[in-house]
């Protein structure tokens, strides 16, 4: 039995994680401060003797007693609308946080793995994004905050792989869905979910001709759990290759949901990739891992998790709102 310490355990990831850990027979230690997760995600390991929970910022100096043989930082705001509402937090968790954890891996001797992103890739000018490819990251957009994040992550982790000799994982997670997403978090599976149930009109922004690439959230923690088992330190990108425009993307939700709504068009975020879609070559080569579950199959299980939402749950979602950054 191993002791895990995962961060962002109330997160949408963090919590799959948590459940994955759990069920390999291990003892899970959960942190969170509960910005944008919620306890409601994890509130079903609350009973089990091998989990604990601490609330807590990890921003701040973080101890935890007795032996850690893993520990997984996912802790971060990881939506655009968040990025806005709480940039200085994003930016923190990612330099402060990653900080502070890797010090307490080192003590601990503990494997330390990173959530990094495609985000690192910003609005990518190689299609599709292999590992080798640096990025095109505008620094002072409204994205930037968690762009510059979880680049600073992956440097500092690096450092500490060379400099201390820690082993360290690096996954690069691209678009992921699936029980658990936050209704309001203004991603556009969760968006587009929550305007069918509510019978509105879907908002495509921009003309939807920008994609995406999709990955069911089982597939990518099972890419996660593969890597941080393996013994390869570099970064590795984690998603479904099967990339959709938006605007096709739409028409799929509204052939879902059997509603009758139609595509309403509204102005694309400033920095909205216009492209994404991992190149996953080294996970198939390193990890023999590939994404097992198809979007309809993936989509569909999605919007059996949202129709289980209450009405009041369903109907307190903001709307995101880009206006003001896109005049700046
Ligand atoms: N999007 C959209 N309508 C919405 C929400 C998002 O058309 O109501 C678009 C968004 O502009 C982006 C894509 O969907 O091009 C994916 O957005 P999301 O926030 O889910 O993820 P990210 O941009 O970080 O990949």
């Amino acid at each position: 039995m191993k002791r895990i310490l995962i961060t962002g355990a109330a997160g949408f990831i963090g919590s799959h994680l948590c459940d994955r850990f759990i069920a390999e027979g291990h003892e899970v230690i959960a942190m969170d401060n509960l910005i944008t997760g919620d306890l409601k995600n994890i509130k079903h390991l609350f009973p089990l003797e091998r989990f604990t929970f601490y609330n807590h910022d990890v921003t701040n100096f973080v101890y935890v007693p007795g032996k850690l043989d893993y520990i997984l930082h996912f802790a971060s705001p990881a939506s655009p609308i968040d990025y806005l509402k709480i940039p200085i937090q994003t930016l923190k968790v990612g330099a402060l946080g990653t900080h502070n954890l890797l010090g307490l891996a080192k003590e601990k001797k503990a494997r330390f793995m990173i959530a990094s992103t495609s985000e690192i890739y910003g609005d990518p000018l190689v299609h599709p994004q292999t590992e080798e490819y640096y990025g095109n990251v505008n620094t002072i957009g409204p994205r930037g905050v968690y762009d510059e994040a979880k680049r600073f992550q992956e440097s500092i982790t690096m450092a500490y792989h060379r400099f201390h000799g820690l082993d360290t994982r690096i996954v690069r997670i691209f678009n992921t869905y699936g029980p658990r997403m936050r209704l309001n978090d203004g991603r556009v599976i969760p968006a587009f979910m929550g305007q069918a149930l509510r019978g509105e009109d879907l908002t495509v922004f921009g003309d939807g001709s920008q994609t995406r690439s999709f990955c069911y959230v089982d597939d990518e923690i099972e890419g996660i759990y593969r890597l941080l088992m393996s013994d390869y330190t570099h970064p590795v990108n984690i998603g479904n290759p099967n990339e959709i425009t938006i605007k096709d993307f739409a028409e799929e939700i509204i052939k879902l949901t059997g509603t009758d709504q139609k595509i309403i068009y509204k102005p694309l975020p400033k920095d909205d990739p216009m492209q994404r879609q991992p190149d996953i070559t080294k996970a198939k080569e390193i990890l023999g891992w590939e994404p097992k579950v198809g979007r309809e199959e993936g989509m569909r299980k999605t919007f059996e998790f949202f129709k289980g939402l209450s009405t009041e749950e369903l109907e307190k979602t903001e709307h995101r709102d880009f206006t003001a950054h896109n005049k700046k």
